[in-house]
């Protein structure tokens, strides 16, 4: 939480806002594709249906040819949320360390998630749990309501520049290498991870169409909408506990465990370096195995206390 940064450099500011806009047309041209890949694969798996009750040869093929798109879909949409909450848990707040590969891979799966560059993300993320829900905190549902901390506030004018502009430095901290390559990238690295892999995976199995725009559009939108959820519903519905704000601790496990540990956002607002934000968290597990392997370090405890091991 006193970890503020320091102010970006003059140099960076145009690329920053040339994301932002960027970034509010590309997710309306997502969800016109979003929907194109639902109905390219329904139409699918309509057709191979059909096939198998007919009898047709090659049915059962495209059935389990539109299947194996639906399972790596939703296989790439989960580690991609793993790539988010550790984004969210390493670059923004520090509650672990890592090395540089390691980091790599974070950034490379978060940017095909379109989620902006890790450092905006930071600069808005750190201004939320320094001032929520004021006018500084540009996604608060108490002040703007479900839907605009669900996603309308990427629209806002005020999200071409935030005023917390203070919260989005830090490029003298170790953890900028390799960011600050990999943000100068950043289309290239949204392109091929976001949608020549997928496009190329299920084209294995002669899918690349669905691939293209089920497997990259519609798994953007979905991945996008479930971090929306945390902005939104984990401020509104759920147990708030002391210290946690508006922040809420959901009861549903379920929910718990398709945002991958993120919806205990009560305790994670109370205690945000806290590399655990529950006692059911599968993202601090994965954490925990990372120290196991020793690729994670220096997990840090609900008082800041930092574990030099995991502490299981
Ligand atoms: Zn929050
Ligand atoms: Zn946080």
């Amino acid at each position: 939480m006193s970890d503020t940064g320091g102010v970006l450099r003059g140099a960076e500011k145009p690329r920053t806002h040339a994301l932002h806009l960027g970034w509010a047309t590309w997710f309306t041209a997502e969800l016109i594709l979003a929907t194109a890949g639902l109905v390219v694969e329904w139409l699918a798996f309509q057709r191979a249906i059909e096939m198998i009750l007919l009898s047709t040869p090659g049915g059962w093929g495209s059935f389990f040819s539109a299947l194996g798109t639906l399972v790596f879909m939703l296989c790439y949409a989960r580690v991609q949320l793993y790539s988010i909450t550790l984004v969210h848990r390493y670059f923004t707040h520090r509650s672990f360390e890592t090395y540089w590969w390691v980091r790599a891979i974070i950034i490379a799966l978060f940017h095909s998630t379109l989620e902006g560059l890790v450092i905006l993300w930071r600069g808005w993320h750190l201004q939320h749990h320094a001032v929520p829900d004021t006018a500084l905190d540009i996604h608060s549902p108490v002040l703007y309501g479900w839907w605009h901390a669900q996603i309308f506030w990427m629209w806002k004018k005020d999200f071409i520049q935030p005023p917390g502009y203070k919260y989005m430095g830090g490029s003298h901290r170790p953890w900028y290498n390799p960011l600050k390559v990999m943000e100068k990238y950043y289309w290239w690295i949204v392109a091929f991870m976001g949608f020549a892999f997928p496009t190329v995976i299920c084209s294995l199995w002669g899918e690349w169409e669905a691939g293209l725009l089920f497997a990259s559009f519609t798994r953007a939108v979905m991945v996008r909408n479930l971090t929306g959820l945390i902005n939104s519903s984990a401020h509104m519905w759920g147990e708030t506990v002391e210290g946690g704000g508006s922040a809420r601790n959901t009861a549903w496990k379920f929910f718990i465990w398709l945002v991958v540990g993120e919806p205990n956002h009560a305790t994670h607002h109370k205690h945000p370096n806290y590399y655990r934000f529950g006692e059911y968290d599968p993202a601090a597990d994965l954490i925990e195995n990372m120290a196991k392997l020793g690729i994670a370090y220096d997990l840090k405890g609900p008082s800041g206390l930092t574990y030099a091991r995991t502490p299981v």
